[in-house]
């Protein structure tokens, strides 16, 4: 049995003051909350996002970590600062990262390394663009992204690994893949995952949907066999849209 895991990607947004006063409006609304629950939030917020989930069952994520401990590598975040804010997970190679920051395959393998190394959790995002998926190539795409991305990943590291499947033209885009659709791309990354690194490690392994997830359509998509949860962009900052899919089964 996968625990779903449903985390907030709060992206560019939220100042310190206003992410106390959302997650102090979320708080009460996913106390019950049966899935893991992980808010990725801006650096500047990670200490006042840690006080205010004191005492709840939230998990703290950071959106990105360097792949070095520390040194010349100016705009960068190193995992030991992330522990000490209290941050458990954090997610690797969005697609964000990779369209517009030059995230690689390759520097995607390099983070996730240090943070496994460090004891932080990975979300690692994978996706095809829509140009990729009407030439038919998500396959092939996704393919590249888990061989390379993965590179000398063990079968322990997925003890601590997420991956969340973000088609990137779902992305804020207001499109949603089709729950059928999602549930056969995820289940071609874990048939890959299983070839590559076994059959119970691909078995166990928990795979996000993200793109355009909202309460109307979690439901559906988490009924799905191979989708063990969200990674979710805009409906994370309101707290009523983000408990609403966190609470998918009431
Ligand atoms: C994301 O950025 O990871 C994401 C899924 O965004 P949205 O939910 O806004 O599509």
């Amino acid at each position: 049995m996968r625990k779903p895991i449903i985390a907030g990607n709060w992206k560019m947004n939220k100042t310190a003051a206003e992410a106390e006063a959302l997650i102090n409006e979320l708080k009460p609304l996913v106390a019950k909350s049966k899935p893991e629950v992980v808010l990725c939030v801006p650096y500047t917020a990670l200490w006042v996002a840690g006080k205010a989930i004191e005492g709840t069952k939230i998990k703290l994520g950071a959106e990105n970590v360097a792949w070095a401990d520390s040194g010349a590598f100016t705009g960068e975040i190193s995992a030991d600062m992330l522990l000490e804010a209290g941050v458990e997970y954090v997610i690797i190679g969005h697609s964000e990262r990779r369209q517009y920051f030059g995230e690689t395959d390759e520097t995607v393998n390099k983070r996730m390394k240090q943070a496994l190394a460090k004891g932080l959790k990975p979300i690692v995002c994978v996706g095809e663009t829509l140009t990729e998926r009407e030439k038919n190539k998500t396959k092939r795409v996704l393919k590249k992204q888990i061989v390379d991305g993965f590179k000398d990943i063990t079968a322990e590291d997925f003890d601590n690994i997420v991956i969340a499947y973000e088609p990137v033209w779902a992305i804020g885009t207001g499109k949603t893949a089709t729950a059928e659709d999602a549930n056969k791309t995820i289940g071609y990354i874990r048939s890959l995952v299983k070839k590559i690194w076994g059959q119970e490690v691909g078995k166990a392994l928990r795979i996000q949907y993200g793109g355009s997830m909202k309460p109307s359509n979690a439901k559906e998509l988490m009924a799905e066999r191979n989708i063990d949860g969200g990674l979710i962009g805009g409906a994370a900052l309101k707290a009523a849209d983000f408990a609403g899919i966190v609470n998918y089964k009431d």
